[in-house]
Parts: structure tokens; C-alpha cells; sequence
């Protein structure tokens, strides 16, 4: 059967079964508009979400959480996150965005002050280019080295945790710092601080994460079961999705800069980067013409699949019309790479615009 959702690059069936994560095509059916990444499969996993499809369905308080380190620059991959988020907000859901300022000085040596210009300056920036509302007021952006809150939660969660769990998580060792050794609380703390009575009480709370995260979601999860009689927490749920491919074929990563399409790009390099990308054409067009092409093995398709193609239709036919040799890679590269600089240049204008509105938002 044509899969068009397929990929190839991550055996993602097989940390379904390994790690018990669920597949998340199983609740598709009852999820009223489902997101494009759900659709199609990128979000391919979850633990506990049938209580946040319960929350959204029933109009009920529900909580979404995830974390920006602020490190480096934003790449296309990036944008998955904002692009749930402002569904979510959609959703009616309280969105709690810590900025990981104390994981980013404590394992990058980032300092405060400039952990805080790169949010305001590059993730906050594209956050609410890509479509997040700023004046929600269920909105919850913040510096952890500011959010007491957060601060008492870790410190009081972490008499349940020890050193060897977090050896083991983590790989710290003997020489770790201190400081990272205990930025893992804070992140559990970020994640369970919504549910504290100050700020509503229990409620659902989902996290959309990378599969490489689900160590630390399973941690958090533990934690809040260590912690239930105190708080009565209700054990947070989690979606996975897929890695997007960097542009030579292994995993995107922004310290990698020619494996990534950047937010910040112009949008003629955007065109440009994306053209030179590994697509998963034949050797030559008499190849391609016989055998097909193979999307599952080509970053154009993923992009179209990921970011720029809205038309689960027209995916489709790309899809087709490729695996059956009618489409050449050429054609076709020219096409997304015109998407592509079409929605650069929206960005653009819609960053250069939102940059006043994101210095208010920590100050
Ligand atoms: Fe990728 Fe398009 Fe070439 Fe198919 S025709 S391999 S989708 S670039």
C-alpha cells in the first residue's frame, strides 16, 4: 500500500515497542481537526494524550509545556514545535514556555543576561512570527533563573530523586558541575509546576517532545507518582514526533550549519540551501523514469511534508507521481524551492514585526 506519511530515517515502529510509547494513529479518529503533523503521521507516538483529546473535547482546563534552551539559532525542524503550539492555543489550552536559561549556563556556560537576548532575540521572535498569539493570556513565557515557583518545586522534588537514577538518565559522572547535575529538576519542575494549586490545581498537562527526550518525560512522570499523595498530580501526558532530515541526508542540528535551513535565513538562501538538498532521485532520469523516485528517502518531500504543503491532496500526488518516474527531481525541487522562498519572505516581514513584541514579553 502507498504510504505517503512514510519516512525512512528513524525506526520509529521500533521505539513504539521497545519503550511502550503508543501509536498515535490509534486516537487520530476521535481528535476533532486534527493537527497537519498528526495527520500525517510526524507525530507518531504518545504516552497518556487520550486525556488531553478527553480535555480539549470536554472544553476542560488542559496544560501544554515545552521548554527553548537558549543556545543557538532556529532551524526549519524547530517550527514543529511553534506550529503544535499554536494549535494547541487554538485549543484553548495554558501554554507554559520556560526559557532554559539555567541548563543553558550551567551545561553551555552561557551567561544570564545573554541566555536572555538570544530568547527575546531569536526564539521568542519566531515563536509569535510562526503564529503564536503573545496576548493570550493563557499564555506563560519565562526565565527559569526567575521563576520562583519553579525554583521551590525543584528543590522539593528532588528529595525523591537520587544519584544513580540520574547517573543512569543522564550520564553525569564524577565530574559533572552541580549546576547541571540539578537542572533536570527544574526541568521536571517546569513541566509539573502548572498543576500546583496556585495556578489552577491538577489539570492534564502534555508535553510535545523529540523521541531522544522521553528519558526525562519518563523521569517526570515517575516524580509525579512519588508525589501524588502531596499534590495530587495528575501524570503528565506526551506526543512524540519524528526528526526532521538535515539537508545531507543525517539528523537537522543548528550546530551542523550545513545540514540546516535556519529561521533567520534569507529567503534566497532558504531557496538556495533547499536545492541543494539530498533528494531521493535515481542515478539518471532514464532510472527515475523506470524505477521511481523514493520519497521516503528525500528531504525536498519531507519539507513539502513537514512544512510547506497545506494540500494533503497535492502532497499525495507528488507522492504518486514521483514513485511512478513522472515526476522529475529538477521539477520538483524547483517547485518547493519556490514554497520555500515564498514562506521565508512572509517570515521575514512577520519577524522583523514581531521583533518589539518580543522584547515586552520578559520584561
Ligand atoms: Fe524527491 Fe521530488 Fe525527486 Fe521524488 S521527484 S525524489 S519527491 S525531489
Amino acid at each position: 500500500m502507498i504510504d505517503p506519511w512514510s519516512s525512512a530515517i528513524v525506526n520509529y515502529e521500533k521505539l513504539i515497542e521497545e519503550f511502550g510509547i503508543k501509536p498515535f494513529h490509534d486516537l487520530l479518529g476521535d481528535i476533532e481537526n486534527p493537527h497537519i503533523l498528526m495527520r500525517r503521521g510526524v507525530i507518531f507516538g504518545h504516552r497518556d494524550y487520550g486525556r488531553i483529546v478527553k480535555a480539549i473535547r470536554e472544553k476542560n482546563n488542559f496544560a501544554v509545556v515545552t521548554g527553548m534552551m537558549p543556545s543557538g539559532k532556529m532551524h526549519i525542524g524547530h517550527k514543529m514545535i511553534v506550529d503544535q503550539l499554536v494549535w494547541y492555543q487554538d485549543h484553548g489550552a495554558e501554554i507554559y514556555i520556560p526559557i532554559a536559561d539555567m541548563e543553558s549556563y550551567s551545561a553551555r556556560g552561557i551567561s544570564f543576561p545573554e541566555a536572555k537576548q538570544i530568547a527575546i532575540d531569536e526564539y521568542i521572535t519566531n515563536y509569535i512570527a510562526l503564529g503564536l498569539d503573545p496576548d493570550d493570556k493563557n499564555l506563560h513565557i519565562y526565565l527559569q533563573s526567575e521563576n520562583k515557583i519553579v525554583q521551590d518545586l525543584a528543590y522539593k522534588l528532588a528529595k525523591k530523586v537520587n544519584m544513580n537514577e540520574m547517573k543512569s538518565i543522564y550520564g553525569f559522572s564524577g565530574s559533572t558541575n552541580i549546576a547541571h547535575l540539578y537542572t533536570p529538576m527544574i526541568q521536571v519542575a517546569d513541566i509539573l509546576h502548572p498543576q500546583l494549586e496556585e495556578l489552577g490545581g491538577p489539570k492534564p498537562t502534555v508535553v510535545p517532545v523529540g523521541p531522544d527526550q522521553d528519558p526525562h518525560i519518563r523521569l517526570t512522570r515517575d516524580i509525579s507518582e512519588r508525589f501524588k499523595s502531596q499534590f495530587n498530580f495528575i501524570s503528565p501526558s506526551s506526543t512524540y514526533h519524528r526528526f526532521i532530515t538535515g539537508l545531507t541526508g543525517g539528523k537537522m542540528s543548528s550546530s551542523k550549519p550545513k545540514t540546516a535551513i535556519f529561521l533567520s535565513d534569507p529567503p534566497e538562501l532558504a531557496e538556495k540551501k533547499l536545492k541543494s538538498a539530498k533528494t531521493g532521485g535515481r542515478e539518471s532520469l532514464t532510472e527515475q523514469k523506470e524505477k521511481g523516485g523514493v520519497p521516503e528517502d528525500c528531504v525536498v518531500y519531507e519539507m513539502l511534508l513537514y512544512h510547506l504543503l497545506q494540500s494533503d491532496a497535492e502532497l499525495k500526488e507528488i507522492y504518486q507521481q514521483c514513485k511512478k518516474g513522472n515526476v522529475m527531481c529538477g521539477e520538483c525541487k524547483a517547485r518547493a524551492a519556490e514554497l520555500m522562498r515564498n514562506f521565508f519572505k512572509d517570515l521575514e516581514t512577520k519577524r522583523n514585526n514581531a521583533k518589539n513584541k518580543a522584547k515586552d514579553i520578559l520584561n
